[in-house]
């Protein structure tokens, strides 16, 4: 059961513990998937093996190797895989060697290695291991915001290894990466006076000798795997409510008293959020300070990042708290429908400390996109108009579902989605399903004034 936590299991089996717990099979809604509503991340049952056999947090230098064990496809099988290196759109990736099944490859090189197109031969049968050698040079990353980054001491991994992803365009307004949910197996090799803040649990750890350490890691279900990396780490945990264990790590530039007020607003989320929604899956919560330069927070499973200075504080966290519900467990094209995402992180930072009364007023020269506009689309926004957008109009249309058809509707439609969609991916489609199933008035008049899909006369009220 790897690191899917126990009220997890409490609140699902009703408190069994099932040697083989089923998955989550249930059905698609709706059936049918108009045009523009595919998922194209490969639907398969993978386990990432990575391996840091360097990481050096004074110079940035990293050197890895990353196994994805392919067990089978649960459709059929492509052609070639996508994966996706964040890192390269950064300029920090060197590819080192590529074997598929223990055969060198050389991947077509899309967007200068963002996208890496790996053709699997006709005739590969499952189970499989993409295999990929590299190195990475981080640097301070220009706009703050980097996933992969060297701040003032702190190395942060996030996305920073090679992942199965789609095509898709690399984004810096909504966030660069979208992947499913898998397997890890992580070791990290690093000097022993580094403190490594990590998703999942640690399993292990044993002196290399030399002054080196070798910590490994695991995660189950998770659709990415963070590390951040510092000798100026100090941690403080608390147990929240619902068990699950909080962890604080701070750098010697953090303020004072930023862990207690971390905890006190992930608190606060996590217990609202686990009651409308669906529990917290994991059994760590990591909230990491990764340097001064960071403008606000990013989210990552079980681990977020965020700066400790910002202000307001517990907004920030409310906001990547709850992106553990949406993005984390509740997964999206977050490329291409942001307003899920984004929308719904930005929803619950205003409701949750407020009672759900919170609600964005439009900017002054209104909002320049549709809520429905995708990364490329975004390319061309004005000022904060990303933000206003997809963030702020998309927390707008969420109150107005609740207003429109009740906040008990309402609810029960967002466990639905939990329910369905947990460590799986919605779509916009499946997403206006549910509360248009779930709602006693016909809320197609309100998704027209949000979205352009033209499927949308296509959702009939529920009789
Ligand atoms: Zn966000």
């Amino acid at each position: 059961m790897g690191n899917v936590g126990r009220h997890y299991y409490q609140w699902r089996y009703g408190g069994a513990s099932p040697q083989s717990p089923p998955r989550w099979q249930l059905p698609a809604m709706p059936e049918w998937v108009p045009a523009g509503q595919e998922i194209d991340i490969p639907d398969l049952d993978a386990t990432y093996r990575l391996h840091i056999s360097e990481a050096n947090v004074d110079t940035g230098a990293v050197t890895a190797l990353a196994e994805i064990d392919i067990a089978r496809f649960n459709e059929p099988q492509p052609g070639k895989l996508y994966l996706q290196v964040v890192p390269a759109a950064y300029g920090y990736f060197t590819l080192d060697a590529l074997r598929v099944a223990g055969q060198p490859v050389d991947p077509e090189w899309i967007d200068g290695g963002f996208i890496l197109g790996v053709p699997l031969p006709a005739g590969l049968a499952t189970p499989f291991t993409v295999a990929v050698d590299f190195r990475l040079s981080i640097d301070q990353e220009a706009s703050g915001w980097g996933g992969t980054s060297l701040d003032s001491g702190v190395l942060r991994l996030g996305y920073w290894f090679p992942i199965i992803s789609d095509q898709h365009v690399f984004s810096d307004t909504l966030d660069p990466s979208q992947s499913r949910a898998a397997n890890y197996q992580v070791t990290v090799d690093a000097a022993s006076d580094v403190i490594v803040a990590h998703t999942g649990v640690e399993t292990g750890q044993s002196s290399l000798g030399g002054g080196r350490v070798r910590h490994e890691m695991a995660a189950t279900d998770v659709r990415d795997f963070a590390l951040v990396l510092s000798r100026r780490f100090a941690v403080q945990s608390t147990t929240l409510s619902d068990g699950t264990t909080a962890l604080y790590y701070s750098h010697p530039a953090s303020p004072g008293g930023a862990a207690s007020a971390a905890f006190a607003a992930a608190e606060e989320t996590v217990s609202a959020m686990s009651g409308l929604l669906g529990p917290y899956p994991y059994p760590t919560l990591s909230i990491v300070d990764v340097g001064p330069r960071m403008p606000g927070g990013l989210e990552f499973p079980g681990l977020i990042y965020i700066n400790g200075a910002y202000a307001p504080f517990d907004r920030l966290i409310v906001h990547e708290v709850a992106h553990q519900w949406l993005y984390a467990v509740i997964g999206n094209r977050t490329l291409v429908d942001g307003w899920i995402d984004e929308g719904g992180a930005e929803f619950f930072e205003r409701g949750v400390p407020t009672g759900f009364t919170e609600v964005p007023s439009p900017p002054a020269e209104g909002y320049q996109f549709w809520l429905d506009a995708d990364a490329t689309e975004l390319r061309a926004a004005q000022g904060r108009q990303w933000y206003y957008s997809i963030y702020e109009q998309g927390a707008r249309f969420y109150y107005q579902m609740a207003w429109q058809m009740g906040w008990d509707a309402f609810w029960d439609a967002w466990r639905d989605v939990y329910r369905r969609y947990s460590f799986g991916i919605v779509t916009p489609v499946e997403m206006l399903s549910v509360f248009q199933s779930h709602s006693p008035v016909d809320l197609r008049p309100l998704y027209a004034e949000y979205f352009r899909y033209p499927w949308i006369r296509d959702l009939l009220p529920n009789p």
